[in-house]
């Protein structure tokens, strides 16, 4: 029997003392992974020899022999959080060694400290899932907390980790579950989507017909309402700054901040949460429902090029060097950051979900096949800049952008490399081919 691994995430609804411990648990996590990182770098800048993981472990024994506090938490949970510090380490140094920027590992605020994890179901947490309503869990130190959220399926729990997420606490749990209990059921049919800012998917399918799916409203809204918040905010930080005598530059002291101020930016991280949760729900029914349908799935993948299509800055004709002002560019440089950290989110859930089918899933190299510019009809390149919403070829092919875009990539997904000048390349394996019939 195949076990594979899955994570359940959720809602925890500690009652006030409970709360209070968390935050104090959550603190002293933060305040050894600022010490380990403190002490691995102070060897490392005095060129001592390293600091790995189990150097660490043991530094936390002693450490804990020292403090009442830190004795009262779980020793694995410490070790967790030693092992995050060693993660940051080694990324760092392969960012070294890669002649990456390196961004040498960076102490962190509370603020900034999303959690804690648990190594082993059992100790110093336990689940009580029920069938019937929703479960509970028992840390260590802090009680039993109540929660909400039920799986599509359950296994084996084997790790944990709290979140503090926007003011609000998670538990997301891994689970080691048999293959067959996740399966899901595939659909038949065949199509490609090309996906973008203003339209979220254009879909084409093998008979030839296209199907769009828009971001949904809601997410208009909270964009627009972002947009006002962070607008107030500055307007009350400009404030504080004249009436402190500080530079726009300079920070603000956490001691001046206004009651204003304060609930602005409380009001500003509760928008953004409720957005991300908002969309993470809407993409996985997104993902599930497209699961459900096709059979045989392809887009492309993310890379810089997909990812900031930013309307560019316009010129101005009659003044050299001068620009014509570009509203659109604040807008859409929002919208575009919180789009595009959605786009890997969605090709990710895709990619589980269709393994669980047993569906194929294929994603076309952006810079190969360059869908956007491909004509889909006779695979020449007809460059457009973004403005371009229209897809126009010497071939006498005229549709839409994303429509153009969303059948290029389903031809390369039945055909392989179709456009001339190519071998034929093989995007999907031949015994798949012959089952994913196109109509052009
Ligand atoms: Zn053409």
């Amino acid at each position: 029997m195949e076990i594979v691994q899955r994570k359940i995430t959720y809602r925890l609804y500690p009652n006030a003392t409970q709360e209070s411990a968390m935050a104090d648990t959550l603190a002293l996590h933060c305040r050894v992974y600022n010490s380990l990182l403190e002490e691995r770098r102070r060897r490392f800048e005095a060129g001592e020899s390293g600091m790995n993981f189990s150097a660490m472990c043991r530094e936390l024994t002693v450490w804990r022999r020292r403090s009442s506090a830190l004795e009262s938490l779980n020793a694995q949970s410490l070790q967790v959080t030693a092992k995050r510090v060693d993660i940051a380490f080694d990324a760092f140094f392969r960012r070294v060694k890669a002649g990456e920027k390196p961004g040498y590992p960076r102490f962190k605020s509370i603020r900034r400290f999303a959690g804690w994890g648990y190594k082993t179901h059992g100790d110093g947490w336990r689940l009580n899932l029920r069938p019937d309503k929703h479960g509970t869990v028992r840390l260590s130190g802090i009680g039993t907390v109540r929660m909400r959220g039920k799986g599509r399926f359950t296994g084996e729990p084997k790790t944990a980790e709290i979140i503090r997420r926007h003011g609000k606490w998670y538990l997301s749990v891994t689970f080691n579950v048999e293959a067959d209990r996740i399966a899901r059921i595939a659909g038949g049919e065949t199509a490609a989507f090309d996906w973008g800012l203003t339209t979220l998917l254009t879909i084409a399918k093998a008979d030839g017909s296209i199907e769009t799916i828009d971001n949904p409203r809601w997410l208009k809204r909270r964009l627009e309402d972002i947009r006002t918040t962070s607008r107030d905010i500055s307007a009350e930080e400009t404030r504080i700054r004249q009436m402190l005598g500080l530079k726009p530059e300079q920070p603000i002291p956490y001691a001046r901040y206004t009651c204003k101020l304060k609930r602005l930016r409380k009001r500003l991280s509760n928008i953004h949460g409720k957005v991300a949760r908002q969309r993470h729900d809407f993409y996985h029914k997104l993902s599930a429902a497209l699961i459900g349908r096709f059979a045989f799935l392809a887009s492309e993948e993310l890379s810089p090029a997909n990812m900031s299509k930013a309307p560019k800055p316009k010129p101005d004709p009659e003044n050299l060097g001068a620009f014509l002002p570009n509203g659109a560019a604040r807008k859409a440089g929002l919208n575009r950051g919180i789009l595009d950290a959605a786009g890997s989110k969605l090709l990710g859930m895709l990619r589980t979900k269709a393994a669980e089918a047993a569906s194929v899933f294929a994603l076309a190299n952006t810079r190969a096949v360059k869908p956007t510019q491909r004509c889909h009809r006779c695979g020449t390149l007809v460059v457009k800049d973004l403005s371009q919403r229209e897809h126009r070829c010497a071939c006498g092919c005229v549709c839409g952008r994303d429509e153009n875009a969303a059948k290029t990539l389903l031809r390369w997904f039945c055909e392989g490399n179709f456009w001339p000048g190519t071998g034929r390349g093989a995007a999907m394996p031949p015994e798949t081919l012959s089952t994913a019939p196109c109509a052009w």
